[in-house]
């Protein structure tokens, strides 16, 4: 198998995600590729529709602020350079694969819950990810750990 050049890592900033940041990080070393991670943040007006008047802007930048503090501290211990940080708002399959082409990455690494039933119908951000997908993903099996 030849060595994946660019791994794009799709974080979701939760209590989860170094599960994914440690396999993706081991694929990194062992085939010496570049890695570059992604958080997207769901604009609000997703949620509500644009039916309720409100102005979400505070609480957006807010959002905003976390995320990029998360991420840090998420990708410094990994020495991921700056370049290779993507924070961006849209909605996360559209955004991954948008990145994932515009980066020329060769492999998106995402966790998955491994939900079945109802959630599988409604489909989660790994399948999502997966179809559409022009690069091979790979879905990391993560063990919740939700109190
Ligand atoms: P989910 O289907 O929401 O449980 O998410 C599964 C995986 O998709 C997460 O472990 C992440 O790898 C990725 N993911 C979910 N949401 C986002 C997001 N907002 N930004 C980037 N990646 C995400």
């Amino acid at each position: 198998m030849s060595a994946y050049r660019h791994i794009l890592l799709g974080l979701d900033l939760s209590v989860e995600s170094h599960q994914v940041v440690d396999r993706a990080a081991a694929l990194r070393n062992a085939f010496g590729s570049e890695l570059s991670v992604i958080h997207v943040i769901e604009p609000l007006s997703f949620a509500y529709g644009g039916d309720i008047p409100m102005d979400f802007s505070g609480i957006q930048e807010e959002i905003h602020k976390q995320a990029r503090t998360h991420m840090t501290q998420l990708c410094d211990p990994l020495n991921i350079p700056e370049k290779n940080r993507h924070l961006v708002v849209g909605r996360p399959e559209t955004e991954i694969h948008h990145v994932a082409e515009e980066i020329g990455a060769d492999l998106v690494v995402v966790g998955s819950h491994g939900r079945h039933g109802l959630s599988l119908l409604m489909g989660s951000t790994a399948n999502g990810v997966l179809h559409g997908a022009k690069c091979d993903v790979l879905a990391v099996r993560v063990k919740s750990q939700e109190k």
